[in-house]
């Protein structure tokens, strides 16, 4: 992806200057909003995260975003949708947020290369995968163990991978793994797939996939590089081993939302808690994308929300005016 930044100058990031409105992170979610808020001549300030672009810049390809019918990349995507957002004046840091000061106005946030102001905050912090959490995971990860298909697929050219979990995200990568790997091996814990009819049916209809009912991991096995993956019949608490080159869990993903705690009210599953209009508890800060959606998840709808978001926190900036 090429990205085209346009920085804050010296001036913009000094520490005492107090920003109208900084965006926390940059996926479709952040990118929505500080293109709204750029319009709205805010002149709003990114703070990208580490992983810029967010999910979407590894997805493969995106096929059910509205205007594009023959499907556009996910790096492409993103890189427009932040194109556009900086065309209109909206600022971008390479930084990440290390910790929050919501208690009182202008709030504060620190990151690694300085301490920011605002008066008001879009917290677009999106998701990360969801860990196994089982023996040898973290271990191996890296040298066999893969959360991002799209990353890591590559390396897995004519050797046989696994693949754990049953949603429209390991179906999704599951299918493009088999233009790299001789052999796909989807591991789910039931008999039944979460994913959608139509992702199924791809998955279903292609010779290099096969199926593994019933099964959770054990473990993940390997002395330097991941050799194989134990697994369990959770029917008939059978063990067995299945020789792989590569597994890639894709079982879901955790909102990034540990930095606010205590500052926000966060869910029992760690989303930011929003009225609806995306504006959380705190008066002044809005959470767009899934930080804040438990339900939906999409590119689309995080847009969405972004835009939701930049709209709510201009009109409650005008009106402290
Ligand atoms: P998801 O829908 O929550 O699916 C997670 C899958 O992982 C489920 O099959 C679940 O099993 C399994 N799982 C969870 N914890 C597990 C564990 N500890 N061990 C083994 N398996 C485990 O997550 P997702 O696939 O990332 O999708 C998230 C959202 O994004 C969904 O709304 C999805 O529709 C959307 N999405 C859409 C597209 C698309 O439209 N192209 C692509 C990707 C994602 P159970 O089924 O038994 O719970």
């Amino acid at each position: 992806m090429s990205l085209q930044f346009s920085m804050p100058t010296k001036d913009e990031l000094k520490e005492d200057r107090i920003h109208d409105i900084i965006v926390i992170g940059s996926g479709p979610a952040g990118y929505a909003a500080a293109l709204y808020a750029a319009r709205a001549e805010l002149n709003p300030l990114i703070l990208t995260g580490h992983e810029i672009g967010g999910q979407v810049a590894t997805t493969w390809e995106v096929d059910n975003y509205p205007a594009f019918p023959d499907g556009i990349t996910g790096p492409e995507l993103v890189e427009r949708m932040q194109q556009h957002a900086v065309k209109f004046g909206a600022k971008m840091e390479m930084d990440s947020v290390t910790a929050v000061d919501f208690k009182q106005r202008p709030f504060t946030l620190v990151g690694y290369n300085g301490t920011y102001t605002a008066r008001s905050i879009i917290i677009a912090t999106g998701a990360s995968p969801r860990k196994l959490g089982v023996a040898g995971e973290k271990e191996l990860t890296g040298r066999g163990v893969s959360y991002c298909a799209t990353c890591d697929g590559w390396f897995f050219k004519d050797k046989e991978v696994a693949v754990i979990g049953g949603g429209d995200s390991a179906l999704e990568e599951a299918l493009y793994l088999t233009k790299h790997a001789s052999k796909v091996i989807i591991v789910h814990r039931r008999d039944e797939l979460r994913a959608g009819p139509a992702m199924q049916q791809r998955a279903r209809e292609n010779e290099k996939i096969e199926f593994i009912w019933d099964s959770v991991v054990e473990s993940i096995e390997g002395q330097d590089s991941l050799e194989y993956v134990k697994l369990k019949n959770v029917k008939t608490n059978e063990l067995s081993d299945l020789s792989v080159d590569g597994v890639f869990i894709l079982i879901g993903h955790l909102p990034n939302t540990s930095i606010f705690e205590g500052q926000i009210d966060i869910d029992d599953h760690g989303y930011i808690k929003h009225d609806g209009e995306m504006l959380t508890n705190v008066e002044g800060i809005w959470v767009a994308g899934e930080a804040g959606d438990p339900t939906f998840r999409q590119v689309i709808t995080s847009a969405g929300m972004g835009a939701a978001a930049a709209i709510a926190a201009q009109r409650w900036l005008d009106a402290q005016t």
